[in-house]
């Protein structure tokens, strides 16, 4: 069910959820301080409870409601990618619900670059909790329909166009110990390591996981349809050659063809792919193949989260 920005602003001041756009993919919100309305988030995910929930907020200020954290690293971060597809995990205020934590001293926390949303934010008062608005395990959602296929038309949804970006968040943990201040990657998305290297001054911590990043599992952002991932063309066309009497959908990135099967181009862009991924994953799980053949992405960083993305599709 469609809602408009009002509709959704008393809704979720009622306690109750609406799926809202995000430049990442469409979350499913709730006040973040409704244990609740945050219950209802886990169980129309079919999400398990240890794992945690990313808090929305309108603007850097309010950081500090929910973290005594904020270190002068994490503010560094903030200030330079919010609004953007960063998430921050720092130390909690005691106050912060176990159920949105997931029972971890840690909360995460996002300004979303979106404008709606942001509106939503900030007309309504509230920090809005939203993971991804799809089943568990499934496929992220990037438009107002994807949400609807996959938790039905009872949940309200507010439809802000299909995402900018199209996966999920990089996740950053900051720390700050004896040692001075470090960070974590805890999840890979379009905001390049690099970038977040450059701005910190600091090269990610790699040796010892001091934040646990839980919820990570393997099979995760899966279409119903088996998938396989080829590091070559030539492995896929051959695949698909040796296996005429399997119906494939094929998924290449970059100009060309796959003989005797169905497939879909993208682009050869990391932009461009993230930006469509989810959408074509969509569209190629919807013919109903038993096995969709993915080109996978070139070795090279900007291509990392997709491959991440990817080879976690893969898993089942
Ligand atoms: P998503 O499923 O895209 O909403 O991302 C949620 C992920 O963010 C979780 O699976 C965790 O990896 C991470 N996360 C969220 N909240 C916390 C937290 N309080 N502490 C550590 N990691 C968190
Ligand atoms: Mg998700």
């Amino acid at each position: 069910m469609r809602v408009n920005l009002d509709e959704a602003i008393i809704k979720l001041q009622n306690g109750e959820v609406v799926a809202i756009p995000t430049e990442t993919v469409y979350g499913l919100a709730a006040d973040a301080s409704n244990d609740d309305a945050l219950r209802q988030i886990y169980a129309i995910k079919q999400r398990p409870a240890d794992n945690p929930l990313i808090v929305h907020i309108a603007d850097i200020n309010q950081v500090n409601n929910w973290a005594t954290g904020f270190t002068p690293l994490a503010q560094k971060l903030a200030q330079a990618f919010w609004p953007g597809p960063l998430t921050l995990v720092l130390l909690a205020k005691p106050h912060v619900s176990n159920i949105l934590r997931g029972n971890h001293p840690t909360v995460a926390l996002r300004v979303p670059n979106h404008a709606l949303t942001l509106q939503l934010l900030k007309q309504s008062g509230l920090a809005l909790a939203a993971p991804s608005a799809n089943k568990f395990t499934q496929l992220s959602p990037t438009t107002a329909a994807h949400v609807t296929a996959s938790l039905g038309d009872v949940v309200a949804v507010l439809d802000g166009g299909a995402c900018e970006v199209g996966i999920e968040s990089t996740i950053v943990a900051v720390t700050n110990n004896q040692n001075g201040e470090s960070w974590q990657l805890l999840r890979l998305g379009m905001l390049p390591e690099a970038n977040i290297h450059a701005v910190s001054g600091v090269p990610a911590t790699k040796t010892k996981q001091v934040i646990k990043a839980p919820g990570q599992h393997a099979q995760h952002y899966s279409p119903r349809t088996p998938i396989q991932l080829f590091t070559s063309r030539a492995e896929l066309i051959s695949h698909a050659n040796r296996h005429p009497n399997v119906r494939a959908v094929a998924l290449l990135l970059g100009a060309g063809a796959v003989p005797n099967c169905t497939y879909f181009v993208l682009n050869n862009n990391a932009t461009d792919v993230a930006y469509k991924l989810y959408d074509t994953l969509h569209k190629m799980d919807a013919l109903n193949a038993e096995q969709l053949l993915i080109e996978a992405p070139p070795n090279a960083t900007e291509w990392l989260a997709i491959l991440d993305r990817l080879t976690r599709a893969t898993h089942r």
